[in-house]
């Protein structure tokens, strides 16, 4: 056939046409709007993925055979967990963020689903009041939910977002059971072809951790709002999200083009060349700007005069732990490890604490991990440890002030006592150092000290190799009478490391986990600001390394006002370390000194915010 260059579109010089655009006799574009929730652009098929319907339950059905019903509800749980398993074996093809919310997301669904309050309300419908499986899940899902719904639509701002979360999540457990006890099937990602935009009515949580982000390049869905888990998934998977774009689902069709801008929060269906064009240059944009954080990880954390600072990755899940290497950071300056105690029935055994603690140990290949003993007490409860002794029993007006961290380990020793010899026998797999959490006095970190060497003592009795010096041991700053005696401590414990979020409840007299006192809870409050400097001051006199791992060190603009009070060592989760590193490239020690010599002089935090927001808008 002839060409030309005439406006015959049918011609084939419509090959020009730039690739994916629209035909002339497609239909005209469809823009719609949606929440805006992940930044980026792309372009793809579209692919609609629907979920087949749930079983209908029967409000009305009665069971005569309870001992029936809790046997499938024990089935309908133990497959539901397997599923979360797999859910998990999958979370390491994620990008590093996607693998820290989901794999966080996943443990609060495991633990729905172990011996829970939920758990004791879905029997109890069953055995007393006589209910079917599905009615008594449905029923003790959807009470819960309410519950939190109301509490937080009582509170409002940002704690109602999260009671709808997790009103979500109860949701979210009561369905998977409803379906694993119906054996309903649940919808699959794996056919997705590579580029594809997945269109949904709605998705879950859990499916963020089914979805692959190297083969689905955007996601559209009729329901949803940006600030629902669903939203935190999609945005640590990187995916460029539009979410409750209404009408979707009636206008996307398999194979479509869509163009998804999760920055502006539009949806275009058969785009126009001229959208096209414009959509094309900016998943350039998107690609470059991902690229520029990539680079970055792998550059030395060195302020611009020089000085060399650490950064390190706070973990509390082995989850998180493939994350870490990708974050560029320099080692773990605090590993939890309560998330062994946290869904055990029983202790995990010393050997099986040690293979847990030199796998991670191994995996930082060269890079110290710093093992924080359980810091148990406050508002948690592990059946382990209550089994193992200890309980809080008796004064339980104030938990955070009682039996709590050090002074539980050293009332019940076992404990202390397991864990110091897991965490010796795996030393063996790298650099490591032992961490005492919610010091208050200097006898305390002696006793502590003592059982220590008496463990290692025992171990080198029993023919265990370990090193002739032994891992470092040394404590938190988490109390105003640490921090003021840091002298005292820095001469006995070999290094000291900062936990803001708890000084910060300490020295201000609020509770950090209560919203009704949330407003008052600063970190940067003058007086939490002095005992960072006291015990900073105190460390370096005596020459020791200490750190700071509270939330406040993986802000950037907390960062510099740290420095400038001498601190160089800094541990926060891992997705912030990229951040983290951009800002103190670009600073210079003597800058951040004058910053902290001006905030030292504030008197109240609207001052001190003031002071550092300045600095960060002139950096
Ligand atoms: C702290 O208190 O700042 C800290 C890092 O410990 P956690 O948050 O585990 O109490
Ligand atoms: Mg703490």
């Amino acid at each position: 056939m002839k060409t030309t260059d005439g406006p015959d579109q049918t011609s084939p010089r419509r090959r020009r046409r730039p690739r994916g655009a629209a035909p002339a006799t497609a239909p005209p574009e469809i823009r719609l709007s949606g929440d805006a929730t992940v930044r980026g652009m792309a372009i793809g098929p579209v692919m609609l993925v629907l979920e087949s319907p749930a079983p209908d339950i029967d409000a009305a059905a009665r069971t005569d055979n309870p001992e029936h019903e809790l046997e499938r509800l024990g089935e309908a749980i133990e497959r539901s967990v397997r599923q979360i398993e797999r859910l998990r074996d999958r979370l390491a093809i994620l990008p590093e963020d996607g693998q820290i919310e989901i794999g966080s997301l996943l443990e609060v669904y495991r633990r729905m689903l172990g011996p829970s309050r939920l758990q004791r309300g879905i029997h109890e419908r069953i055995v007393r009041d006589g209910r079917t499986a599905e009615l008594a899940v449905r029923e003790e899902t959807e009470s819960l939910a309410q519950a939190l719904l109301r509490d937080g639509a009582e509170i409002g701002g940002e704690d109602a977002a999260a009671a709808q979360r997790r009103a979500g999540e109860f949701r979210e457990i009561g369905q998977r059971l409803v379906r694993n006890l119906g054996r309903t099937p649940f919808r699959s990602f794996s056919a997705m072809p590579a580029g594809t935009v997945l269109v949904a009515e709605q998705l879950r949580p859990a499916d963020a951790a089914l979805i692959d982000p190297s083969r689905i390049v955007a996601v559209a869905t009729e329901e949803g709002g940006s600030t629902d888990h669903t939203a935190i998934m999609l945005r640590a998977l990187g995916i460029p999200t539009v979410l409750a774009a209404h009408g979707l689902t009636a206008h996307a069709r398999d194979g479509a083009t869509m163009v998804v801008d999760g920055t502006t929060g539009h949806v275009v269906i058969d785009p126009s060349a001229e959208t096209l064009e414009a959509a094309r240059r900016g998943v350039a944009d998107h690609a470059r700007e991902r690229q520029a954080l990539g680079r970055l990880r792998r550059l030395p954390a060195r302020l611009s005069s020089g000085e060399k600072l650490q950064l390190q990755a706070n973990l509390e899940l082995p989850a998180e732990l493939p994350l870490i290497a990708q974050s560029g950071a320099s080692g773990i300056g605090l590993l939890r490890t309560e998330f062994l105690f946290m869904n055990a029935a029983t202790m995990p055994d010393e050997d099986r604490q040690a293979a847990i603690y030199a796998e991670i140990i191994g995996t930082m290949a060269g890079d110290t991990t710093t093992i924080r003993v359980v810091d148990w007490g406050g508002e948690k409860h592990s059946e382990a440890l209550e089994r193992a002794g200890l309980s809080q029993e008796g004064d339980t007006i104030n938990p955070a002030l009682g039996m709590r961290g050090l002074r539980l380990l050293l009332r019940y020793p076992a404990v202390l006592e397991t864990q110091f010899a897991a965490i010796l026998k795996a030393s063996v797999a790298g650099p490591v150092r032992v961490m005492l959490p919610m010091v208050t006095v200097v006898p305390e970190l002696r006793e502590a000290r003592e059982i220590y060497h008496r463990v290692a003592r025992r171990l080198r009795r029993k023919g265990v190799q370990l090193g002739d010096t032994l891992p470092p041991l040394g404590i938190m700053v988490e109390t105003p009478a640490a921090a003021i005696m840091g002298d005292a401590l820095a001469q006995e414990a070999e290094f000291l490391a900062i936990g803001t979020n708890d000084l910060t409840m300490y020295t201000l007299a609020v509770d950090r986990g209560s919203a009704e006192v949330a407003p008052l809870y600063h970190p940067l409050h003058p007086a939490v600001l002095r005992l960072i400097q006291a015990a900073t001051e105190a460390a370096l006199r005596q020459y020791r390394p200490i750190s700071l791992c509270g939330e406040i060190a993986g802000d950037p603009r907390v960062v510099p006002l740290l420095i400038g009070l001498g601190l160089r060592s800094f541990s926060m989760t891992a997705s912030a370390v990229p951040r983290v590193k951009k800002v103190v490239r670009a600073l210079s020690f003597e800058d951040c000194r004058r910053l902290a010599h001006r905030v030292m002089e504030a008197s109240d935090v609207a001052e001190v915010t003031g002071l550092i927001d300045d600095f960060a808008a002139g950096t």
